[in-house]
């Protein structure tokens, strides 16, 4: 199976609509071609070939955009590099997947030594040559390499194919529908999941892209009332500090808006709440690097009835809990279905990704008798404390919810008489005795899984998409 190239179609079917717009310009369907064709030359003369993998380092801006619409006229895999790691996480990341150069945005050129650096000013210098894009992309040719965010250990690098990508679109397409004058408004990075699938449904769907440079609260609020545009993807904090806005500013939110795609982690109740006095529409998804972006989505209108929940499948994907698990019986969340990677590339390539056809998620959770999935924890991060199976993620819920914690978290501690123990860091605003954290914890949740150390720290220790290292928590202890 093979597609026609994405981005020629796209040109060829409806050229004169706005692809992508960055401040007060915009780019048409047309145009972007035309410009990512004209930096594809640029690369084939640097050297750059469908048989290269290429690392890219970049900013969200118009010229990152080019750059990697430039890689798929080419057909050469890119590996996308998260600006937020440290120089010796990304020479891990450069080095594990072997990419022949790096790609590299002029603002971010001092994060790294590499030999094979090009920068984006270099490109734009590079002789043009006679480039002709590849007319068919086959189903299984890789188009970007992500690297997990490494939470439960080394970041592993996952294949998204145009199969993988193509379904997401589809099927995310399936739910909440398209429409020719859709506009996606992208404050989610481009080199993570998030950001980079909505560049992907740009292409598949025709559908233009507002691209800004960071998550600034103000604007996207701005954008949302002003009607310019249809949907946004957002994180429980970044939807809660665009409601303040809206709320400050006393703004409506215009009709013409449609949906918000909310991933990570479940959206509080009160953020639904507030989010439906402005009539917005919020989706709560799970999803992860493996499945190029959501697999399940919760239709709002079920969100006050399942709170916490991810919701169901989307069209093309099956869900189920391992060992045929009974409903609300918790054990490992499989995924099937033709978003899921054929597999990872450097460290863990000969890791399987697939038993029996179904990809094992890691994480840990259960579906209710009407099929809703909850997702409860990761599966290495779970506790056995005399034989009972305890979930960090539980406890530090809990302790967010005392006036006193701003940030929780918690992970099992070897213990002679159950064999191991929860114990709990905990960041505070304001004061407070253990013996009360203790107090409160008891209140909510069974006395074994009330933490034998509640220990106060300044930070925790975070990665660069900001989850909890429950790992070297274990460290501290
Ligand atoms: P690594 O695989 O390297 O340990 P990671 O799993 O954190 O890192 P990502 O692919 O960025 O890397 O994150 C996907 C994970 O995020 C999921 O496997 C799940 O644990 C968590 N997650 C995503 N959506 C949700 C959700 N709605 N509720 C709870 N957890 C979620
Ligand atoms: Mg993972």
């Amino acid at each position: 199976m093979s597609y026609p190239n994405w981005l020629s179609q796209r040109a060829h079917l409806s050229g004169s609509r706005m692809a992508l717009s960055y401040g007060g310009q915009q780019w048409t369907f047309a145009e972007i071609n035309d410009i990512a064709a004209d930096y594809a030359g640029r690369l084939t003369s640097l050297g750059i070939s469908s048989e290269t993998r290429v690392a890219v380092l970049a900013k969200s801006h118009p010229e990152s955009v080019f750059v990697m619409y430039a890689c798929l006229h080419i057909g050469c895999e890119m590996v996308m590099l998260n600006e937020r790691l440290s120089a010796t996480e990304l020479e891990y990341q450069l080095q594990d997947s072997k990419a022949a150069y790096l790609l590299v945005d002029e603002e971010l050129q001092g994060k790294l030594d590499s030999s094979n650096k090009i920068s984006f000013s270099e490109i734009q210098n590079a002789s043009p040559s006679n480039f002709k894009p590849e007319e068919e992309w086959p189903e299984d040719r890789t188009i970007s390499i992500m690297y997990t965010s490494g939470t439960t250990g080394y970041p592993k690098g996952v294949r998204q194919t145009a199969g993988n990508h193509f379904s997401s679109a589809v099927s995310s397409a399936l739910n909440i529908g398209i429409a020719p004058g859709d506009v996606w408004l992208c404050v989610m990075p481009l080199f993570h999941i998030s950001g980079f699938s909505i560049l992907m449904r740009s292409l598949i769907y025709g559908m233009g892209v507002q691209l800004h440079p960071k998550f600034d609260p103000k604007i996207c609020a701005h954008e949302l009332s002003a009607g310019t545009v249809t949907h946004m993807s957002v994180v429980a904090v970044t939807l809660e500090r665009v409601l303040s806005e809206l709320e400050t500013a006393a703004l409506h939110v215009s009709a013409n808006f449609k949906a918000m795609l909310a991933g990570g982690g479940p959206v509080p109740i009160s953020y639904m709440e507030r989010a439906e006095k402005y009539g917005i529409s919020v989706l709560q998804t799970y999803g992860m690097t493996e499945t190029s972006s959501q697999t399940t989505t919760l239709q709002p209108a079920d969100a006050k009835r399942k709170i916490g929940s991810s919701g169901k499948p989307l069209f093309l994907y099956q869900i189920k809990i391992a060992e045929n698990a009974a409903p609300g019986e918790k054990a490992e969340i499989l995924i099937r279905g033709p978003q899921v990677t054929p597999g990872y590339i450097g460290k863990f390539a000969e890791r399987d990704v697939q038993e029996e056809g179904w990809f094992h998620t890691g994480d840990i959770g259960y579906l209710d008798e009407e099929g809703f999935l909850f997702v409860v924890d990761r599966r290495s991060d779970l506790i056995v404390s005399g034989g009972e199976n305890i979930y960090p993620a539980e406890i530090e819920k809990v302790l967010l919810g005392h006036p006193a914690v701003r940030e929780a978290g918690v992970c099992g501690m070897p213990d002679e008489q159950w064999g191991e123990v929860p114990a709990a860091f905990v960041v505070l605003h304001e004061e407070a005795a253990m013996e009360d954290l203790k107090a409160f914890l008891k209140s909510h949740i069974a006395g074994y899984k009330i933490p034998k150390v509640i220990r106060t720290v300044d930070s925790l220790p975070r990665n660069a998409s900001n989850k909890v290292l429950r790992r070297e928590l274990k460290s501290w202890l």
